[in-house]
């Protein structure tokens, strides 16, 4: 995470920022809002990953027509993998939101 105040990079369980020393641990707005942008920035990447999955299968159909590939197997491989990568990216933006949704509701409380 980034220090609100003077942008360096922390740890993630850091209390204190190590450059100036800002209370990363209080609930305030500014935290909550740099928060809710990672929520933001990991659902942007959840979305990507789920997009790339279906690169194989949309490969594995067009293989399937054309009969470019007739290994059953290779077709298989791509379907899984494609269907894995959907799973993948659709689950990490689950979670994302999730995680987004709790920290909007701090953020009015
Ligand atoms: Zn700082």
């Amino acid at each position: 995470m980034k220090c609100p105040k003077c942008g360096e990079e922390t740890g993630e369980n850091a209390k204190y920022c190590s450059r100036c020393g800002f209370n990363l641990k209080a609930d305030s707005v500014e935290v909550l809002k740099i928060r809710i942008d990672e929520c933001r920035h990991d659902i942007y990447q959840g979305f990507i990953i789920m997009g790339l999955g279906f690169v194989p299968l949309i490969l594995a159909f067009w293989f399937r027509v054309t009969g470019f590939l007739r290994e059953l197997f290779f077709l298989y491989v791509l379907v899984v993998g494609g269907s894995l990568l959907i799973l993948l990216g659709v689950l990490a933006m689950c979670i994302s939101t999730h995680a987004k949704a709790k920290l909007l509701k701090q953020l009015e409380s």
